[in-house]
C-alpha cells in the first residue's frame, strides 16, 4: 500500500466506493466522474504506478478482472459497446498514480468517439523509420 494513494485507500476500504467486481487481486468500482453510465475503474489491489512497473502476474489479474467487470456491465446495463483503456503516466492523462483500466460503456448515438479520437498528434516519421529503432 502506498500511503497517500487514493486507490490504495479504496482497496483497503478506508475510502468508500461503489464496487461492481472484486476478487483477491483486483477491484472494480464506479468512477466518481463518469463519462457514461456504468463507467468503471479497475485496479490491482497492490500498488503499481504504471505499465512499466506492474509485473506480468498482476497485469494478468488486472486484465482478467477487467474482463469479468466488463461482462457484468454488459449483462446489467446492456450497453452497445465499450471503450477499455489505460491512461499511462501524466502525459497521457493519468491523474491517479495507481495503475487502472477504465471501462466506459457506450451506446449507439451517444456522441462519443473511438480511442483514435483521443490523440491526433502529427507524426512525420514513416513507419519504416520508426520500426528500425526497435531492432
Ligand atoms: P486517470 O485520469 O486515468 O488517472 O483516472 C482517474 C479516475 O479516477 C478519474 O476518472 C476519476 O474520476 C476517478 N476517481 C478519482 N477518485 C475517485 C474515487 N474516490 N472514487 C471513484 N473514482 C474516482
Ligand atoms: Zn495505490
Amino acid at each position: 500500500m502506498s500511503k497517500d494513494c487514493i486507490f490504495c485507500k479504496i482497496a483497503a476500504e478506508e475510502i468508500p466506493s461503489h464496487k461492481i467486481y472484486e476478487d483477491d487481486y483486483v477491484l472494480a468500482f464506479l468512477d466518481i466522474h463518469p463519462c457514461s453510465t456504468g463507467h468503471a475503474v479497475v485496479i490491482p489491489k497492490k500498488h503499481f504506478e504504471s505499465i512499466e512497473e506492474i509485473d506480468a502476474e498482476n497485469l494478468a489479474f488486472l486484465n482478467d478482472g477487467a474482463r469479468r467487470a466488463a461482462k457484468k456491465i454488459y449483462s446489467v446495463l446492456k450497453p452497445d459497446g465499450m471503450n477499455i483503456g489505460l491512461n499511462d503516466k501524466p502525459a497521457a492523462g493519468q491523474a491517479v498514480p495507481h495503475i487502472h483500466l477504465h471501462i466506459i460503456p457506450r451506446w449507439k448515438g451517444d456522441g462519443g468517439g473511438s480511442m483514435h479520437s483521443i490523440v491526433r498528434a502529427k507524426t512525420t516519421e514513416p513507419a519504416e523509420e520508426t520500426v528500425k529503432k526497435f531492432v
